[in-house]
């Protein structure tokens, strides 16, 4: 096996279960503005009909096509009028709950901070992430995880996301690592494992949900701990 370096982890649904903390954010806010009063008739309904709106604005996000301001207005105020509610200034006011409130959720992966601690004595560990910058730093310290990492590369930053293989260049850069001593691990084939792969970069695919996929990937893994076996 190569002798790996530097580690470079994806942060929202590879670390930090970010379901998890939107979902709990999305209670919260759906009682304090009494949505159900107001006709969202169904609290399951309303995050699904919120997910794909918000994948569908993310994919235009990353093309470039909107700003992360309107992005994040957007979703909810377009989620909202599919209940019939057309209140931009409600909208505006969740949204901004929504990104101040959830990431203080403490909501990590089962085995994140055993499998720090085993890894920050042996490697650098980095992190690299599409997020917003502000909202990523906000869950870093949330949850205690900012001391294992020596660098925090967010795509505001480096100027350009993942997959975009610019981002894991820059990160190589700033992390003073070589491409043959590095290694990405992320929940999403696409952006972490393709990315890293365009870039020379070897990968661990953190396959949570056991997908199949036709994708050539260096490991793969089911459970954060498995790390441990690797590394
Ligand atoms: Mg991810």
């Amino acid at each position: 096996m190569k002798k790996y370096k530097h580690l470079f982890f994806d942060l929202d649904k590879t670390l930090y279960d970010f379901e998890k903390s939107s979902e709990s954010t999305f209670r919260d806010f759906f009682d304090i503005y009494h949505l159900e009063n107001k006709g969202v008739n169904s609290f399951q309904k309303f995050i699904e009909t919120y997910r794909r709106i918000n994948l569908m604005l993310w994919a235009i996000y990353r093309e470039g096509g909107i700003k992360k301001e309107v992005l994040n207005i957007k979703r909810f105020d377009l989620a909202l009028q599919e209940f019939g509610i057309h209140d931009t200034i409600l909208a505006t006011r969740i949204a901004e709950y929504y990104v101040n409130k959830s990431p203080l959720k403490k909501t990590l992966f089962p085995g994140v901070i055993k499998t720090l601690n085993y890894l920050e004595n042996k490697y650098h560990m980095h992190i690299i992430t599409n997020g917003f910058e502000e909202v990523q730093w906000k869950k870093l310290r949330a949850s205690n995880l900012r001391k294992y990492f020596d660098k925090v590369i967010t795509s505001e930053e480096a100027g350009c996301k993942k997959p975009d293989k610019g981002i894991f260049i820059y990160s190589l850069t700033q992390a003073n690592a070589k491409i043959g001593e590095s290694l990405m691990i992320g929940d999403d084939l696409i952006v972490d494992i393709k990315g890293a792969h365009a870039a020379g970069i070897d990968q661990v695919f953190v396959n949570y949900s056991n997908n199949s996929h036709g994708e050539e990937v260096t490991y793969e893994i089911q459970h954060l701990e498995e790390l441990m076996k690797i590394l």
